[in-house]
């Protein structure tokens, strides 16, 4: 903590206590103390109006120049890709991308790494790149951060976008901040929405803040690209349009060898199918009762060939991991089929799932938010229906 608050100076007024917004600040004795979840953002000292919270060093604190960049053009997405296969955030991506750039009245690029990857870039521009810049190496057989890094921020300095978009995956996760901080510009994790303030053809980048109470808008003024990861599943992907063409730039750049080594993947055994990927979510909350009744889900899940999701309740309770949570502060999912089981439909929770095609809620509270957004809605004992339904499902009656 590199702030302290000097007791003869504190009138204990609290105006520090509204001005944290960590909640770090607590008044004993008339007299403000901070907690060990402040984290010295300083906001309380622009607040305090006796000037008692100051820096411990103040020497150590330099307010960084503002100095805009090179301004740049150009929307960028990072084509990320298994074996020839693009994630399905890279749709998102180019959706979200085309409508930015044609705010902007600005070319939509799509970025492509990999070994053997050309026969994607058709593909991409039939989802609406303009461009797609393709770097094909042997070194970029598997994804690495190094060689990924230097290769991209290598194309940045070169061709200067104005944006550059990656999704929130592991990949994009581990990348995107590689990269920013490479040339030295902002980046926003997880965004939610992204828009373009026309006035001052800003990218408005909104992600939720403060784990989760309250949502951010965030701006890059002076650094470019303004950069952000977005959250998978949340924007709608672009659409197929067959007659579109796109302009294939093929780079070629000299690769630094990497200082790991790769040597396999391999699938952890009992490893959860990815929920943001399944065409149906059997998802289930504290109503489930217990861990082992999750075993239920997990068949049901099974015979329809989905994934099996969770509340926050229960992933806190610890009944199932928390790769597995739906929701606000867990993913965003948009199935065919979402059948939420013993799940009240709290706002965190609907927001991740809402969007789904349909929606079947097995709720014995008939009142339960989650039949607001139900396409479907079962009254009733959520242990009696779901082994019902698979019954049903093998053939047999219930
Ligand atoms: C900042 C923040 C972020 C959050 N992020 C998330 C998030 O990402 N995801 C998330 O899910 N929540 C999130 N939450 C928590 C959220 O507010 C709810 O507390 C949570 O979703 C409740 O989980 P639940 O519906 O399983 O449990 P409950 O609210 O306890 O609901 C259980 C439901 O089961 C029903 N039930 C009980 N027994 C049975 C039965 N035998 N048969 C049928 N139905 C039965 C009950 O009627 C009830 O409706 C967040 C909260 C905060 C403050």
């Amino acid at each position: 903590m590199s702030i302290k608050i000097i007791p003869t100076k504190c009138t204990g007024c609290e105006a520090c206590i509204n001005a944290c917004p960590y909640g770090a600040i607590k008044i004993k004795g008339n007299i403000a103390h901070l907690l060990d979840n402040c984290t010295s953002c300083m906001a309380c000292i622009r607040e305090c109006p006796t000037g008692a919270i100051v820096l411990k060093d103040p020497g150590s604190y330099q307010e960084q120049p503002r100095t805009l960049i090179e301004q740049g053009t150009g929307v960028w997405i990072f084509v990320e890709q298994r074996h020839g296969i693009p994630a399905g955030v890279v749709y998102e991506l180019l959706g979200r991308g085309q409508a930015l750039a044609h705010d902007l009245g600005e070319e939509l690029c799509a970025v492509l790494l990999g070994y053997n990857i050309e026969f994607i870039a058709g593909k991409l521009a039939k989802y609406g790149a303009d461009k797609i810049y393709i770097v094909d190496d042997k070194a970029l057989s598997d994804f690495e951060d190094e060689p990924y890094a230097q290769v991209i921020a290598g194309l940045v300095t070169e061709f200067k976008p104005s944006i550059f978009l990656f999704g929130a995956t592991t990949i994009g996760r581990s990348l995107a901040p590689r990269i920013a901080a490479k040339l030295g510009t902002g980046l926003t994790a997880d965004c939610t929405e992204l828009s373009i303030d026309k006035k001052d053809r800003l990218l408005l980048q909104t992600r939720p803040a403060f784990g989760g109470n309250i949502m951010a808008t965030i701006i890059c003024p002076d650094k470019r690209p303004q950069m952000a990861t977005v959250r998978p599943k949340v924007m709608k992907p672009a659409e197929h349009n067959q007659a579109r063409t796109g302009k294939i730039i093929r780079i070629v750049q000299e690769i630094a060898p990497s200082r790991a080594k790769f040597l396999e993947t391999y699938k952890t055994p009992g490893q959860q199918e990815n929920i943001q990927e399944a065409d149906i979510v059997v998802s289930g909350g504290r109503g489930i009762g217990e861990p082992g009744n999750f075993r239920l889900l997990q068949e049901l899940a099974a015979l329809l060939g989905g994934a099996v999701g969770a509340s926050r309740a229960a992933v806190d309770a610890g009944w199932v991991p928390y790769a597995n949570q739906v929701g606000q502060t867990g993913k965003t999912v948009r199935p065919k089929l979402y059948i939420a089981c013993g799940i009240s439909g709290a706002v965190q929770h609907l927001v991740g799932m809402s969007s789904s095609d349909v929606i079947v809620a097995i709720n014995n509270d008939p009142n339960a938010p989650i039949f607001s957004v139900a396409t479907y809605g079962i009254v009733g004992d959520v242990l009696e229906i779901v082994p019902a339904l698979i019954s049903k499902l093998r053939g047999s009656s219930s």
